[in-house]
């Protein structure tokens, strides 16, 4: 059965654990109605949130903090029995990221969002500042693979600047932000500034038409198209963070035990259901052999199966269609020339008897095979032999997606240089997956990976509104010489200052390298 079926009620949602099939819990459907009520709720929690002083919304924000850290073995248990990712990664993908983005932001959000004058390099006479100020009610539409860590990043930045938030989690993964919920109500935090609505797509696109202020949706590439063209049509602003393809490029000099391992803990993590996976490996022929023979030894060595138990580094599949992408992925591949290094098929270990696929290598992969090119989000893992780093980045960026990418070489200065050529949001260097847990760094994708960005200071500044003010530094005339009215006395002027201050080094290249 898959985890989100509706059990008979088309009114619920019944969720079963992806690795035990066991019943896990279950949540009623928000109707539409009930979704334009949450939004009025949340747009009179708004008005009062929006007045408490920025500091202060800092402070109270970390009894939320302190509340998921004492309850973060409930939250563990959780992520582990609705996602089966294994318990280390349901604690450091999932818990241990959102507690640090409180932790940093209750520091971080007062100095970012602290108003910023602007240096006018003409109007000198005028003070011009922005301010960042609260934008209202934010909707956030998650998806199933990183059903806290994904929504939550979103809800901290909301709620630091002063918006109230509601999350409508996948269909497939509701019961981990049910828990969260109780949570935050258990704080004594105003209840209808973090809420969360339920079901499917449909109560996404409620939640986008409904009047909020802001969107910040995460899933794949097709539904992100849906939901941006809902967006504009509502004017809503909104942020795409969508599907990626990540390239890892294992330079001829790169450390081969850490590029072997980065490669197996980059494509096997979470199993492989990561929009930054490593899912194209390009190695220099020099290493090419070597490497895939590393790669298949570490992945040999894999623990796969229940993941309540902490000796597992590989679970089950979370969302069981998974299953057949992975298995029309290997199909593909091996009928167009590939080598099956390991893996490659359903896997069923002793005492779990859910959804899972081995992890699975496989070798001398090309630009024609669908696991090259398409998102593959299950733990397979696709190796190329490249015979330069020039063909690496060609080869890298061949593709419709833009979201991580990665370059191993004991050259980190050419390592960089390389980054700079790869067309992603975000490069690392001799490291995989970790960027989306640092929240000073932007994180989103270009090409058909999305728009807009996550975490940093920048996208906290984004979720706010900014309001830019004006005003004079002198007390300006009554009869301001730019207003009516006009005559060719004046126009005669103003030609001639248009000369006089822009032509050549003219006055405002004089003032500009005064100031
Ligand atoms: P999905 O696109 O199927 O669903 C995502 C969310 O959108 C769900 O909550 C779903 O109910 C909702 N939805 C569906 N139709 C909608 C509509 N018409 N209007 C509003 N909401 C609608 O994605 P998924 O299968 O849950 O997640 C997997 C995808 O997410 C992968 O492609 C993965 O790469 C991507 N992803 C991207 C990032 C990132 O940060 N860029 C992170 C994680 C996952």
């Amino acid at each position: 059965m898959s985890p989100a079926d509706g059990a008979g009620d088309p009114g619920t949602l019944v969720i079963h654990a992806p690795a035990s099939g066991e019943r896990v819990g279950e949540v009623a459907i928000t109707t539409p109605d009930e979704v334009r009520a949450a939004i009025a709720r949340a747009r009179s929690a708004y008005e009062m949130w929006r007045s408490v002083p920025l500091e202060e919304r800092c402070d109270r924000l970390l009894r939320f903090r302190d509340a998921l850290v004492d309850r973060a073995d409930e939250l563990i248990e959780m992520l582990v029995k609705e996602t089966g990712k294994p318990r280390q990664e349901a604690l450091l993908h999932e818990v241990m990221p959102i507690v640090d983005t409180f932790t940093y932001l209750s520091r971080r959000a007062p100095v970012i969002l602290q108003p910023k004058e602007l240096p006018l390099h003409l109007f000198k006479h005028k003070k011009s500042v922005v301010h960042y100020v609260p934008r209202g009610v934010v909707g956030v539409i998650s998806p199933w693979n990183f059903p806290f860590t994904i929504p939550m990043g979103d809800v901290a930045a909301a709620l630091f600047t002063g918006s109230a938030v509601i999350v409508k989690p996948s269909e497939v993964t509701p019961l981990i932000m049910k828990l969260t919920k109780q949570i935050w109500d258990s704080t004594g935090l105003p209840a209808d500034l973090f809420q969360v609505v339920y079901g499917r797509g449909d109560v996404g696109s409620a939640l986008i038409d409904g009047g909020v202020q802001k969107i910040v949706f995460t899933g794949g590439v097709a539904t992100g198209r849906k939901v941006a063209a809902a967006c504009g049509a509502a004017l809503v602003p909104c942020v795409m963070e969508l599907g990626g393809k990540a390239p890892l490029i294992a330079c001829a000099d790169c450390d081969l035990e850490r590029t072997a391992r980065a490669i197996v803990w980059g494509g096997f993590a979470n199993s492989g259901q990561v929009c930054v996976s490593v899912e194209r490996v390009f190695a220099h022929r020099e290493i090419y052999d070597a490497l895939v023979e590393r790669v298949k030894a570490l992945t040999l060595e894999l623990r796969q199966g229940n993941p309540e138990r902490d000796e597992v580094e590989v679970g089950a599949m979370t969302f069981a269609p998974q299953m057949d992408v992975a298995d029309a992925h290997v199909k593909d591949a091996l009928g167009k020339g590939a080598t099956l290094v390991t893996g490659g098929q359903r896997h069923q270990p002793a005492g779990a008897p859910g959804q899972f696929y081995a992890p699975t290598v496989l070798a001398d992969c090309t630009g024609d095979m669908m696991v090259m090119r398409a998102e593959i989000f299950g733990p397979i893992v696709p190796i190329a032999r490249v015979d330069s780093e020039e063909e690496a980045i060609t080869r890298a960026n061949d593709s419709h997606l833009g979201l991580n990418a990665y370059v191993f070489t004991r050259d980190r200065k050419r390592g960089e240089e390389i980054a700079l050529r790869l067309e992603a949001g975000s490069v690392l260097v001799n490291d995989v997956l970790t960027n989306h847990a640092t929240p000073e760094a932007p994180f989103g994708g270009v090409k058909d990976s999305g728009f807009g960005r996550v975490h940093g200071d920048d996208a906290l500044r984004d979720m706010a509104e900014k309001r830019h003010v004006m005003t004079e530094r002198i007390a300006a005339p009554a009869h301001d010489p730019f207003w009516y009215p006009y005559d060719a006395k004046r126009f005669k002027l103003l030609r001639k200052g248009l000369t006089t201050l822009f032509a050549g080094n003219g006055l405002v290249q004089r003032i500009a390298s005064i100031f």
